[in-house]
């Protein structure tokens, strides 16, 4: 295989900086354009395709948009890469970048991240371990003396920060952590997903949401300071 049909990207689906993809498939990005790229084909500088490719380590494709430098009339050579000859327009999917809800502290953002990543790599285990430690975190630095986790998690029910249906994923995503560690059973794809749904669902009502409202509630505040200032 030649040069021409491998590139190394970072892999959006195994996180694998550098790793290198193998060339599928490609057809112009025109609609009813038939061209047979890159192997027979003669085409002006400037054709565009969209082209697809396989991550070597994970299997998974990727679609790169690329637009040829040159008037092309040759087979490929050995000797060009595709970059020599194609010029990169877009990648799809863009490599992942894991959300966090605004305003998460950065200790617990980090855990909520490392969680994501394992989740991508297929590491469910690990994922769900990774977002009970932001559960464990989170009411460590809330815990008043003595209460445990149910404790914290029951009064910011009582406190109305955080709704009852929140509360009980909070003790499911432990309930069902525990079992794992104890070899009881697995953790497997969509409840590791529905963790994460969750997770990031937990850190935008305490974190979020409570942020938000203070800056909305100081506005009016701030505008009847001066009586008669604020309406204008
Ligand atoms: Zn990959």
């Amino acid at each position: 295989m030649s040069c021409f049909h491998s590139i190394s990207l970072d892999c959006p689906h195994c996180l694998k900086s550098e790793v290198g993809f193998t060339f599928v498939a490609a057809a112009p990005r025109k609609p009813g354009v038939k061209t047979d790229m890159p192997f027979q084909a003669t085409y002006e500088a400037g054709a565009e395709f969209n082209t697809f490719w396989r991550c070597n380590v994970c299997g998974d494709g990727i679609v790169i948009i690329a637009k040829a430098k040159n008037k092309w009339t040759d087979s490929p050579s050995a000797t060009k890469t595709f970059e020599d000859v194609f010029e990169k327009q877009q990648v799809y999917p863009k490599h992942y970048e894991p959300a966090v809800p605004k305003d998460t502290p950065l200790d617990i953002a980090e855990l909520f991240i490392k969680g994501q990543e394992y989740l991508k790599t297929n590491d469910f285990e690990a994922c769900a371990l990774k977002l009970r430690r932001v559960i464990d975190l989170y009411v460590d630095k809330n815990k008043n003396k003595g209460e445990d986790v149910k404790a914290v998690i029951n009064r910011l029910v009582a406190d109305g920060e955080v709704a009852p249906c929140i509360a009980k994923w909070a003790f499911d995503i432990k309930y069902l952590e525990s079992q794992t560690l104890h070899g009881f059973r697995d953790i497997n794809p969509e409840e590791a997903q529905d963790f994460v749904t969750f997770t990031e669902l937990f850190l935008t009502c305490i974190y979020t949401i409570p942020e938000m409202l203070k800056k909305r509630i100081k506005r009016p505040e701030q505008t009847s300071a001066e009586p008669g200032a604020s309406r204008l």
